[in-house]
Order: structure tokens, then C-alpha cells, then sequence
């Protein structure tokens, strides 16, 4: 998976590479479909929600040029795997997921994978963590309309946001980077994520 899915396609940082090479993606998958867990698609979870596609997991890692100081928060937990990878890279991740069965699911396999910096949260992930706030880094990996300010305001000066924004069906990957208070954006990828439902996303 790595190699033809991930490095060939041009992903180059180093950690981010290892990191996909140490997390078991099978343990993140629902059980029935173990066999397809390392393929080159998102996979369903349940509740309508997916695992993202692998490759899209290491491009939006790499966007966010990770470092081991950093703590980060990730909107949209699902399955865990994406938390999962960037545990492996930085001290502290914040995740928030607003259907309660998937965060517990996700919280039960890191625990059993033996992830203590992982932290997470039951709730409306459009209004981020501000118990928590300021983050070094955010991921959103759910698709909204347009980066919501509550974010942006909970991420440090100098500190990069990485998010699909498009419309409900097809977006883009955005890269942002916040300096004197103010977020200048650029476009990677395209994508498509399950839509970021909440007060600063999409109505349901
Ligand atoms: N990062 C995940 C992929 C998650 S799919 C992984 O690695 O598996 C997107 C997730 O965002 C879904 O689980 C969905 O329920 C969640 N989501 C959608 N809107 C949200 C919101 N406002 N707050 C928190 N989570 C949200």
C-alpha cells in the first residue's frame, strides 16, 4: 500500500511514510472488510460514514508538516486511523466526532494499539475544542462549504489548517496557513469527503 499507493504517487516526507508503515489499517476497518482494509479506496464504517482513502490520509499528513512538539486537532475522528497516524508523528492529538458509537469505537482500538495521545470528544466539531485551544496544527476530514472561523481562531499564529472545502459532493484539499491573525489558503487535491454536519457546516 505504501509503496504503490503512497510513494509513488509523490509523498515524500519521511514520517509521515512511517508512520502509514506502522498502523495497522486492517484494525480500523469493521471486521468484514479486513481483506480490502489496505486498498486504494475509503471503506465504509457504519453510520454512513467512511475510513478515508489511504493515499488522502498521507497527503493531508504531509500538508500539515508535522513535528513531534506539536499538538493537533482533528475534526471528524471516524474510524481513528487518521488520528492514529498522526500519533505517531507529534505529542498530542485532540479528535472530535459527533456520533458518540464511532469516537467509542475509535477510542477502544487505539486504546488496544496502546495509543496514550489520543484524546477525544463527543460533539459538534465545527465548534473545534476550545478547552483546549490554541493548536499547533487542525485537520478537518469532513467536507464544509468553507473553513469555519471557529477553527481558525483555535489554531496558534504561523500554525497550518489542511481541509476539504467544496460542495456537498466534490471538493478540494485546502492548505492554510495563519499569520497576523489572518489565514492565506491554497489549493491541493481534489477530493471528496462525507460532509462536515453541524452549526458551521452542513444542516443534515
Ligand atoms: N478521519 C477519519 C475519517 C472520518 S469520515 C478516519 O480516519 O477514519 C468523517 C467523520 O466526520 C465522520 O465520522 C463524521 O461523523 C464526522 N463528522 C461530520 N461532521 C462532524 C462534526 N461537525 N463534528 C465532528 N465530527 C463530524
Amino acid at each position: 500500500m505504501v509503496d504503490t499507493q503512497i510513494i509513488l504517487r509523490g509523498v515524500k516526507d519521511q514520517k509521515v511514510i512511517n508512520a502509514m508503515l506502522k498502523v495497522p489499517r486492517h484494525r480500523f476497518v469493521p471486521e468484514e472488510l479486513t481483506d480490502r482494509a489496505y486498498d486504494d479506496m475509503a471503506l465504509p464504517i457504519g453510520e454512513g460514514q467512511t475510513i478515508s482513502q489511504p493515499y488522502m490520509v498521507a497527503v493531508m499528513t504531509e500538508l500539515l508538516e508535522l513535528d513531534i512538539n506539536h499538538r493537533v486537532l482533528e475534526i471528524g475522528t471516524g474510524s481513528g486511523y487518521q488520528a492514529a497516524v498522526l500519533a505517531e508523528i507529534v505529542k498530542e492529538v485532540y479528535t472530535v466526532e459527533r456520533i458518540a458509537s464511532l469516537s467509542e469505537r475509535a477510542r477502544q482500538i487505539v486504546r488496544e494499539l496502546g495509543y496514550d495521545n489520543i484524546f477525544f470528544r463527543i460533539g459538534d466539531g465545527t465548534l473545534g475544542w476550545p478547552e483546549e485551544a490554541p493548536f499547533d496544527r487542525i485537520i478537518v476530514t469532513a467536507a464544509a462549504p468553507e473553513i469555519p472561523d471557529t477553527l481558525i481562531d483555535q489554531l496558534k499564529e504561523g500554525g497550518i489548517v489542511v481541509a476539504p472545502v467544496g460542495s456537498r459532493y466534490s471538493q478540494v484539499l485546502l492548505k492554510g496557513i495563519k499569520k497576523k491573525g489572518i489565514l492565506t489558503t491554497q489549493e491541493s487535491v481534489p477530493c471528496v469527503f462525507v460532509p462536515l454536519v453541524g452549526e458551521r457546516g452542513w444542516r443534515e
